[in-house]
């Protein structure tokens, strides 16, 4: 059965697109491995993971058999009232992998809401206290928290897809992006301009929210772990809550389980979502500290005011447990270490073509900086007819594979970008 592109053109919005100028699509068949397979039969490498998800890769027989397993038993039910092994097995693995202070754990239906629910529990947390003056956000500039009203308002103002918003968002402070590199000395500068935002406003500010070491969809930017150290300190000392948004680079993107571990670093709120399915299911997960969580349960309100339908699903929870199991039983860091040795042996040089503003590597991310925007819908299709599938937006190129690409496989995702470097 051939897949109706025309229905789909006509009615189905995809991710950021228009309906009045719909760019084209690709009709996927099947998935593999590190394979996407079109329904012409052309094989595509993957270099998405369908956005930082699909860890092990496409089609994973133990994430397969886990669904199944699951779907015999229960697909859902209700999270009010009732409760279910997957989610119960699924909060003591995020409570043993995560630091010791996280021990309460929301499971949200996806990385959008699960920050919604973190924003939800810093407001709460304060309002409990009576503090209700506490009731702003400081977020970074080219960060991305998701496309809902409230992560919205904290995305960059300009950068962050959402300006078009900005008269009904909530309005919330923002302090520069780190400039400082990932190696090499933490710059001063980083840590004076939010310690000069919140010696200004701390009174008003009920948590820093950001994403540690990798800021994503704003701008796939690498900064340094010392940052968040620093942050911490800040949130310490003028009394607000530390939010880290871990939903991109959770799971080992980065090379350490969670990127917050560079730094060994603990915020009182923490965001998971992508890869906790293996890419699967949606599912996310907040968790806080005991600290946040009496808090707010302590106040007027009573209990956390959030329980959306499909919270803790069973199906989701099961696959979850399957993932994150997989991951801890492989040779996860010594994989990702490899992919970030050859994606530096094969991206770094690119800087030095003309086409080309900045590379950047860590773990298993690779980013190459155009110069200018790159015509998309052209480059999308060149990319196809080499094999691969990138999908890069503005001035990005970028690819982050699944985990278990094979040495081959990622150079011909590399090859295609210094392809597209050379001839711009
Ligand atoms: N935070 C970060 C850092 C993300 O990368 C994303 C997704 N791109 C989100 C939040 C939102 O997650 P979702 O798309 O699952 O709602």
């Amino acid at each position: 059965m051939t897949i109706d592109l025309d229905f789909d053109r006509d009615h189905l919005w995809h991710p950021y697109t228009s309906t009045s100028k719909p760019l084209p699509t690709f009709p996927v068949a099947s998935a593999r491995g590190v394979r996407l397979t079109l329904e012409d039969g052309r094989e595509l490498v993957d270099g998405m993971s369908s956005w930082w998800a699909a860890v092990h890769g496409y089609n994973h027989p133990v994430l397969n058999q886990a669904a199944k397993d699951q779907i015999d038993r229960m697909a859902h039910v209700m999270f009010g009232g009732l409760t279910h092994e997957p989610a119960v097995e699924l909060g003591k693995t995020l409570v043993a992998l995560t630091p010791a202070p996280l021990q309460k754990v929301f499971l949200a239906d996806s990385g959008s809401v699960s920050v919604e629910v973190a924003i939800k529990m810093a407001l709460q947390f304060w309002l409990s206290q009576g503090q209700t003056g506490k009731d702003k956000l400081l977020a970074l500039r080219n960060g991305y928290h998701g496309d809902t009203f409230g992560a919205m308002a904290t995305c960059d103002p300009v950068n962050g897809m959402h300006s078009l918003f900005s008269g009904v968002l909530a309005k919330h402070h923002f302090a520069p992006a780190p400039q400082s590199a990932f190696e090499g000395p933490l710059q001063e500068e980083d840590v004076a301009a939010v310690r000069s935002v919140l010696e200004q406003h701390s009174g008003e500010i009920a948590a820093i929210i950001l994403e540690p070491v990798v800021q994503g969809a704003g701008g796939m930017r690498i900064y340094h772990p010392g940052y968040l150290k620093a942050v911490r300190a800040l949130c310490d000392e003028f009394g607000v809550l530390l939010i880290f948004d871990e939903i991109a680079t959770g799971f080992g993107r980065t090379g350490k389980l969670f990127a917050m571990e560079h730094a060994d670093v603990c915020p009182d709120i923490l965001c998971l979502g992508k890869a906790i399915t293996g890419g699967y299911l949606t599912l996310a997960a907040t968790l806080c500290t005991d600290r946040v969580a009496a808090g707010i349960c302590d106040g007027e309100a009573g209990v956390l005011m959030h329980g959306p339908t499909f919270m803790g699903n069973p199906l989701a929870c099961a696959v979850a447990n399957a993932s994150i199991q997989l991951l801890l039983d492989s040779d996860w860091q010594q994989k990702v270490a490899a992919i970030e040795q050859q994606l530096k042996q094969e991206l770094l040089p690119l800087k030095a073509l003309d086409s080309v503003a900045d590379t950047r590597v860590l773990g298993a991310i690779g980013v190459m900086e155009m110069q200018e925007p790159v015509a998309m819908e052209q480059v999308q299709q060149q990319f196809v007819e080499q094999g691969v599938w990138i999908r890069p937006f503005g001035k990005l190129v970028y690819i982050m594979p699944p985990f278990v690409i094979e040495p081959a496989d990622l150079s011909k995702l590399t090859g295609a970008m210094r392809d597209l470097a050379e001839r711009s």
